[in-house]
């Protein structure tokens, strides 16, 4: 759990640009271990912003291959707690994620799991499981919100104590937002189509 919080932390404290770098780094090395013939899956975990980077990086470099990164990221449908991804505690508490422990939906001693899961009298289950999701802020009217969904709601709600506001962790510009929504409008997905499969987990 702190090792966690830590993590959650971490990525709040680093600043745009060094976020960007590491985004850069790792993607560097993937692709160098993919020349080698080893290829990678790598899994970046808690900035689900990270998409839209990847997704402006692939339309400036390698466009050819935008459709199919495009297709594979709209699947994946960025942040997925509540939805895709979900945790148990060590007593039986259900939590939307492993790092947003400050909301609980019940207990799986007292209740089955699916049963817990599909409850949408809970306002943050139904505010996670809408689409467009529940958010304010610059996060509510991002035009990227179908490969992000909001990021991490436990980085807003610790940074602020509002868990529906914008994530301090996004590191994209404004103009890299109205990029990425000109990709997407080429693609023919717009903020309010951001339904995902989120298939993850
Ligand atoms: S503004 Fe919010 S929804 Fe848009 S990319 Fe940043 S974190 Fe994601």
């Amino acid at each position: 759990m702190q090792a966690e919080g830590g993590r959650i932390a971490d990525r709040a404290a680093l600043t745009a640009s060094k976020t960007r770098s590491a985004v850069d780094e790792i993607i560097a090395r993937t692709e160098a271990s993919a020349r080698r013939g080893r290829r990678l899956e790598v899994l970046t975990v808690d900035n689900d912003a990270d998409a839209v980077y990847v997704a402006l990086r692939i339309a400036r470099e390698k466009p050819e291959r935008l459709g199919v990164a495009l297709s594979l990221l709209l699947r994946n449908g960025g942040n997925a707690s509540g939805v895709g991804i979900g945790c148990i505690g060590p007593t039986g508490e259900v939590y939307p994620d492993a790092f947003s422990r400050m909301v609980t939906f019940g207990n799986v001693r007292e209740r089955p799991f699916g049963a817990i899961w599909e409850d949408l009298r809970h306002p943050v289950m139904a505010g996670l499981k809408r689409r467009p999701r529940l958010l304010h802020g610059r996060c509510a009217s991002c035009p990227a919100l179908p490969l992000c969904n909001g990021n991490l709601r436990a980085r807003a709600a610790s940074s602020t104590g509002d868990f529906w506001c914008p994530d301090p962790a996004c590191y994209l510009s404004d103009r890299e937002l109205a990029e990425a929504a000109e990709l997407l409008q080429r693609f023919g997905r717009r903020p309010e189509d951001s339904s995902t499969d989120h298939r993850k987990g």
